[in-house]
């Protein structure tokens, strides 16, 4: 990113929030010469192709991941609004890495990475459905057909797979 003051190539990123606006990740970035401060719109594809387990792709959607994130923890101490702040940390994540292009599997297992770090119940619910399901819908449906008593009996399931 060339400065816009001196014109110099390198710079350094200031803000470690990145904000996505539009199709571009917004930073605010310092040069290495000047040390003057300058903001940057950096685009990126949007398009991620998630490939399906069934062979199928379709787009990668920030708003579907949400949904299913919500149902996987409902009754936890995760939040609807920590479940926006981990989709949205996801969606950056695979922007930021400039993925084209990833697998169901690699997708559940990031999401599965990032619940385990909040809260035990979720991580379980999300990880013991979400690997036999072939996409997130299915999930989700599976998700909300868990009553509060089969918990413990998935939980069970779980350690005897192990
Ligand atoms: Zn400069």
């Amino acid at each position: 990113m060339r400065c816009p003051f001196c014109h110099h190539e390198e710079s350094k990123v200031t803000d470690s929030r990145n904000a996505v606006e539009q199709n571009a990740i917004r930073r605010r970035r310092e040069c290495l010469q000047c040390q003057k401060r300058f903001t940057t719109f950096e685009t990126v594809d949007l398009v991620i192709q998630v490939h399906k387990r069934d062979g199928r792709y379709e787009d990668f959607q920030q708003d579907k991941l949400t949904r299913g994130l919500d149902a996987a923890c409902r009754h936890t101490r995760i939040s609807h609004d920590q479940v926006r702040s981990i989709a949205y940390q996801i969606a950056i994540d695979l922007m930021e890495r400039q993925v084209k292009e990833i697998e169901t599997t690699e997708l559940g297992e990031i999401v599965i990475r990032h619940l385990k770090e909040r809260d035990t119940i979720a991580y379980i619910r999300f990880a013991c459905v979400y690997r036999r399901f072939k996409d997130m819908d299915e999930l989700m449906g599976e998700i909300q057909s868990i009553a509060p008593t089969e918990e413990v009996k998935t939980v069970s399931t779980l350690k005897e797979s192990v």
